[in-house]
């Protein structure tokens, strides 16, 4: 197996560090898509086991939503050659996914039951950390996306606990880009899967993705605005929030009662 070179560790560790993610005797679940994320997830976390200073145990698990029939064999080698006991989960979710009529689409669908099916999975097996392959692209774009698609300024967090499962959600991938990842070596070894979703060339990822790249060409900075842009820490200035009806009565009725005397003045 190849060990991880000086920028790996680098980045790797940063996250791990900064944000707390690993502890002695953590048991950790991957989510294994088979996509390239998952794939090189796995093989980080791996590789960092052996020389960590402090001993975690790793396992991975797909979950099939039933997109399309897929061979997963290639997942069940590539997990044994790294020592990570692989499952498979079936949930047949496909249908429920691209039903007509989610009102945030279906990726928000998709994410929110994927994770709450493996949330619910790693507590069932005793597991305390769930591993997901967000990278710092998808973090970005996400933060985009929010204030585009639902009027909201958030990003999800390199850790966040799931109080309903106990489960803590770990990011490790929140140095890489997407780049990072692609020029890997281990793309050499395994050919990353495809799930088969009919709608993954056309989503709001794909187009807030595109829209980065395009402002990008005319202004290098815009990445690395928006990435610090996503950090407390930085200059929020921000209109303040929106009165309620109720409120906005009220204030009418003093500004008038405010100015009742020189209005009354005025007509006379
Ligand atoms: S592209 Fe398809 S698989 Fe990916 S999140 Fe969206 S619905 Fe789910």
């Amino acid at each position: 197996m190849q060990p991880l070179s000086r920028n790996e560790a680098r980045r790797l560790w940063r996250a791990i560090i900064e944000f707390d993610m690993l502890d002695k005797g953590d048991r950790v679940l991957i989510g294994l898509s088979g996509g390239k994320d998952s794939l090189y997830l796995a093989h980080l976390l791996s590789a960092v086991r052996r020389y960590a200073p402090m001993p975690f145990e790793l396992a991975a698990v797909t979950l099939d939503v039933g997109f399309a029939e897929v061979d997963y064999s290639s997942l069940h080698r590539f997990c044994s050659a790294r020592e990570i006991p692989f499952e498979l989960l079936y949930l047949d979710m496909a249908r429920h996914i691209l039903e007509e009529g989610n009102r945030q689409g279906p990726c928000a669908v998709c994410a929110y039951f994927r994770r709450g099916a493996l949330c619910r999975y790693a507590a069932e097996k005793g597991f305390n950390k769930l591993a997901l392959a967000h990278h710092h692209d998808d973090a970005v774009e996400t933060f985009l996306m929010s204030i585009l698609y639902s009027g909201q300024i958030k990003v999800f967090e390199p850790v966040s606990l799931m109080e309903r499962t106990g489960i803590t959600v770990i990011r490790p991938l929140a140095y890489f880009r997407e780049s990072n990842i692609k020029a890997s070596n281990i793309f050499k070894e395994i050919i990353p899967l495809h799930a088969g979703c009919p709608v993954c060339k056309d989503t709001q990822r794909a187009r807030v993705k595109e829209l980065i790249k395009e402002l990008r060409r005319e202004n290098r900075s815009i990445y690395d605005n928006l990435s610090g842009a996503m950090r407390y820490g930085k200059a929020i200035t921000l209109w303040p929030a929106e009165p309620g009806k109720g409120e906005m009565l009220e204030r009418h009725r003093n500004f008038y009662n405010k100015y009742k005397h020189d209005r009354g003045l005025r007509k006379g």
